[in-house]
């Protein structure tokens, strides 16, 4: 098969739009697909514009920062510091930690770590085997995880933190909003316009990127990443949204691109994302939330106390 654009062979074959492409047109579609989502989502101050990377040592963190170091290295203003997340969960992060160490020293770019057992007393290991879960892992992980990504950013006095949210994750998180009816939470979903005090703005450059495109990219130009999974990751509605809407794909290419615009269309001209983001303030911690105490303190088990000591 030969490329769209050229002489070359082709590597891939992306079917939403019928090209093939080889490997110089690939990761040209890639980076020019990047960089579009870039321009869109982040405001350039005049000064230094910083932005907090979270990368976990996966495909997509990697990428994600591999891509960002190669779009901003001629821009002297645009500072980039990554961080992991350490949730304690043993055989799974700690070869992530190391990956994404030897990927921030290759780019010359700083690293931290902050990790659950610091900051809330406890690991995620712990939480699952305490037995007391009520819901999946991810339930208790994630708002806590989100909630360190914040921390870390205000740390770095970061305009933006950067997530590395592929199209699958991405559409998946939407139809899981919608079989919810979460219509608030789907239209609080990054990428995020305006700093709201106490939150620091989310982007996700690569909404647009199917996830077989970030793998082969990662191939391609010799990303390292680590290929472990996390062994608690078993949300039962994601995985079924996942083989939906990939079934849905297989048939109708280009279903998840649909699904991204589509709330990419509300959240441009129908609503103000501000307008319907986190009003209140958690009273524990402080940061914002949608009730009197924000996800990760309940999740974590700070609330809990907190009411039977009051
Ligand atoms: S898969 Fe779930 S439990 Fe595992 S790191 Fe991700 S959010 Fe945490
Ligand atoms: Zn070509
Ligand atoms: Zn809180």
């Amino acid at each position: 098969m030969k490329c769209s654009k050229c002489e070359q062979t082709a590597v891939f074959e992306s079917k939403p739009t019928g090209s093939s492409l080889c490997k110089f047109h690939f990761v040209e579609s890639v980076e020019r697909r990047f960089k579009q989502e870039i321009r869109r989502q982040v405001h350039f101050n005049n000064g230094n514009t910083t932005i907090g990377v979270a990368i976990s040592g996966g495909k997509d963190s990697s990428v994600l920062l591999y891509l960002l170091w190669k779009t901003m290295k001629k821009k002297k203003n645009v500072v980039l510091k990554a961080f992991t997340i350490d949730e304690g969960i043993e055989g799974y992060r700690s070869e992530g930690l190391k990956t994404a160490e030897r990927l921030c020293n290759k780019l010359g770019i700083s690293h931290e770590v902050i990790t659950f057992s610091g900051s809330f007393n406890t690991e995620m290991d712990q939480v699952v085997r305490s037995g007391n879960l009520q819901g999946s892992p991810c339930a208790y992980c994630g708002p806590m995880r989100r909630d360190l990504m914040n921390r870390m950013s205000e740390e770095f006095n970061a305009d933006y933190v950067a997530l590395g949210i592929n199209l699958d994750d991405y559409s998946q998180s939407i139809m899981m909003n919608v079989l919810r009816g979460d219509y608030e939470k789907m239209l609080r979903m990054a990428p995020h316009k305006n700093r709201i005090k106490g939150l620091v703005p989310r982007i996700i450059p690569l909404r647009k990127i199917y996830e077989k495109e970030v793998k082969l990219y990662a191939i391609l130009e010799g990303i390292e990443h680590d290929m472990g999974w996390c062994p608690y990751a078993m949300e039962a509605q994601r995985n079924k949204v996942r083989s939906l809407l990939n079934s849905i794909e297989e048939n109708s290419p280009g279903t998840k691109l649909a699904i991204e615009g589509f709330l990419e269309k509300l959240q441009k001209h129908d609503i103000k994302q501000e307008e319907i983001t986190l009003t209140e303030k958690c009273l524990i911690c402080g940061n914002p939330s949608n009730g009197p105490y924000c996800q990760s303190c309940i999740r974590n088990g700070k609330a809990k106390k907190n009411k039977l000591s009051t």
